[in-house]
């Protein structure tokens, strides 16, 4: 078996995680110390095991060191989270990803060189804001602490106008890096293409000027 994944701790995230990887075809090794847990993912996962993973010995009998990717999905006993993490790193884990249950958790993590720290609550919360803040974004994905994804709904607002007559990119310094058009992706669009009502349109940019084009649409 070529356990490419390992995911520690099957509460909802974990769990997901495991599920999506293995319609990705991926092979999965689910780890939980709750037997119940593991006991939902035995039909799921690769393999379940039940094991506590802030004891170095069951660490190294899973075998975990030679895994390239684990995450830890470790919920509210951000003890047990930050001691497995350390652990999965001085046992020669690549890449070690971890939920984090606030900043502080957060900052703990990135010293102890966590490869990945993922907010899932707090990320949902602000793709939620954005999309509840202007009806026309349709989904906002966030890339660093400054920069972000949006997809926007081009509306009668930008309709029959091509990029090049909005000068988007001139006016709030963002760019469209593609176009919904129905079933179809336009991916680097042309500049002189003119936009239909229907279009969504995908923007990259930094979140202020974002926000800028975004206020600019309810106007
Ligand atoms: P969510 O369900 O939204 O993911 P959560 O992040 O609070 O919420 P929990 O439901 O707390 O997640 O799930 C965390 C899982 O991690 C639990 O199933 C728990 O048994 C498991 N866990 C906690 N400590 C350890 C440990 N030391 N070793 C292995 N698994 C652990």
């Amino acid at each position: 078996m070529n356990k490419d994944y390992a995911v520690i701790g099957l509460g909802r995230f974990g769990g997901s995680i495991v599920r999506e990887l293995r319609v990705l075809e991926m092979d999965v090794l689910a780890v939980d110390v709750d037997e119940n847990r593991v006991n939902e993912f035995i039909d799921i996962a690769t393999q379940a095991v039940i094991g506590d993973t802030t004891d170095e010995t069951v660490l190294k009998d899973l075998g975990l060191g030679n895994f390239d990717n684990v995450i830890v999905a470790i919920g509210d006993n951000i003890q047990s989270s930050i001691l497995t993490t350390l652990l999965l790193k001085d046992l020669g884990v690549k890449k070690v990803s971890v939920k984090a249950q606030n900043d502080y958790h957060a900052r703990v993590l990135e010293k102890i060189g966590a490869d990945v720290v993922i907010h899932p609550e707090r990320d949902m919360g602000r793709r939620v804001a954005h999309k509840l803040a202007s009806s026309s974004v349709l989904d906002y994905l966030e890339l660093s602490d400054e920069h972000s994804i949006v997809e926007i709904m081009a509306e009668e607002k930008l309709s029959d106008q091509s990029l090049l007559d909005l000068d988007i990119r001139a006016e709030y310094g963002v760019s469209v890096i593609a176009i919904k058009r129905g079933e179809d992706i336009i991916v680097s669009p042309d500049p002189t293409v003119n936009i239909q009502k229907e279009d969504i349109l995908i923007m990259i940019g930094n979140d202020d000027d974002l926000t800028r084009f975004e206020k600019s649409l309810t106007r």
